[in-house]
């Protein structure tokens, strides 16, 4: 009999549930057998209960094969001392996702900024560690008189637990025809902590003779992602690096709109776009559904490899072609320069599929 995959998802606020729907309905259309179970967390959440990630829906997440996220929060709504809540940070600490995925595309329709020739690729995955790092301290940095101090910290375990993942993820992409390469983003020239790191990447690279392993600092990356963003294929950097290169890296997509996203670790996985709830334009049925569909697609493939189902893995690479022929077509929203709403854009890349 075939398993049944639990998937504990989290509507979110804002944009959130407008683009969860959508994603639900492509996900049940495909016909695997999944039971979906609802999370109520974030900013509604907080306001419902006075909790943005209840114990509840940590345990059904935890006990779930997968976890569905929309974005969460709302900038109005805080905790008394004025910070924001961001119950996606503690869900990753709280199951050890220590291998932030994101995927950097450019296909034709996406509203990149480079002039790039018409058959020029970016097809790269940045690998970030998303559980020490710089933000080792985080929240809880020392703030003096004069002086303030945060805690950079790079541990042995999570570092070749994080470096292997990148080899692995890039031997799966040689299959599928990339160059199987993973390259270190660090700064071991000044800092220590990261010659440390290298060090461990390299023991790690060693165990994969048959995939090229090599080094990159952290500010001349940055300058090679703008100028020759086709050169790469999988990276992985330390917290705070893998941050804000993220973030240029959705950049180089357009923007954060088309930007998926999983946070990975050895029992646990979590899907989600990399957008924040948008409340500028939420309630409106305009948000674009890509990047949350996008990262559906990821939770298929993860899934689908994690639990041997070859024809899970295939739809998750048939859902990204829907997407990128809608784009290729200007089946979009607003954002991308398109007409649809949400729920017609979810409809072209069902039609697609
Ligand atoms: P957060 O800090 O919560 O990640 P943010 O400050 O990055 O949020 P977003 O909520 O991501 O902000 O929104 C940034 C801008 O991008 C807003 O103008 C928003 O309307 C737009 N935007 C974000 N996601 C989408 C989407 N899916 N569709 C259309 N526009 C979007």
């Amino acid at each position: 009999m075939s398993k049944t995959f639990e998937i504990a998802v989290f509507h979110g606020d804002g944009i959130g549930p407008e683009i969860m729907a959508p994603t639900l309905r492509l996900l049940k259309g495909l016909g695997h057998d999944f039971a979906f179970t609802d999370c109520p967390a974030g900013a509604a959440s907080y306001l419902d209960c006075g909790f943005d990630l209840p114990d509840e829906s940590l345990r059904r997440a935890r006990r779930a094969d997968a976890i569905l996220l929309s974005a969460l929060g709302d900038p109005k709504i805080r905790y008394p001392d004025g910070t924001e809540m961001t119950p996606q940070i503690d869900i990753r600490i709280a199951l050890d996702l220590y291998a932030g995925v994101r995927p950097v595309r450019v296909v034709p329709g996406m509203r990149t900024p480079l002039a790039l020739a018409p058959d020029a690729a970016i097809d790269f995955v940045l690998v970030r560690e998303s559980t020490e790092g710089l933000f080792h301290t985080q929240g809880k940095g020392r703030v003096e008189a004069d002086f303030a101090e945060e805690t950079l910290r790079i541990t042995r375990d999570t570092t070749t637990r994080v470096c292997d993942f990148a080899f692995r993820l890039a031997a799966a992409r040689k299959a599928d025809g990339h160059p199987g390469r993973v390259t270190s983003v660090d700064k071991a020239n000044v800092f220590r902590a990261f010659a440390f790191w290298r060090d461990i990447f390299d023991r790690v690279a060693a165990g994969y003779p048959d995939l090229t392993a090599d080094h990159a600092y952290v500010d001349a990356m940055a300058l090679w992602m703008v100028q020759r963003p086709g050169s790469w294929d999988v990276m992985v950097t330390e917290n705070m690096f893998g941050d804000i290169l993220s973030d240029l890296g959705a950049g180089l997509m357009g923007g954060l709109g088309m930007a998926p996203s999983a946070d990975i670790g050895d029992d646990h996985a979590v899907f989600q776009p990399c957008h924040g709830s948008a409340p500028d334009i939420a309630g409106r049925g305009i948000a674009n559904p890509f990047a949350m569909i996008l990262s559906a697609g990821m939770m298929l493939d993860w899934l689908g490899r994690r639990h041997d189902v070859p024809a899970m893995v295939a739809d998750a690479g048939r859902l990204r072609d829907a997407v990128d022929a809608c784009l290729a077509a200007g089946e979009t929203t607003g954002d991308l320069g398109g007409t649809l709403n949400t729920e017609a854009a979810a409809d072209a890349v069902m039609a697609r599929l």
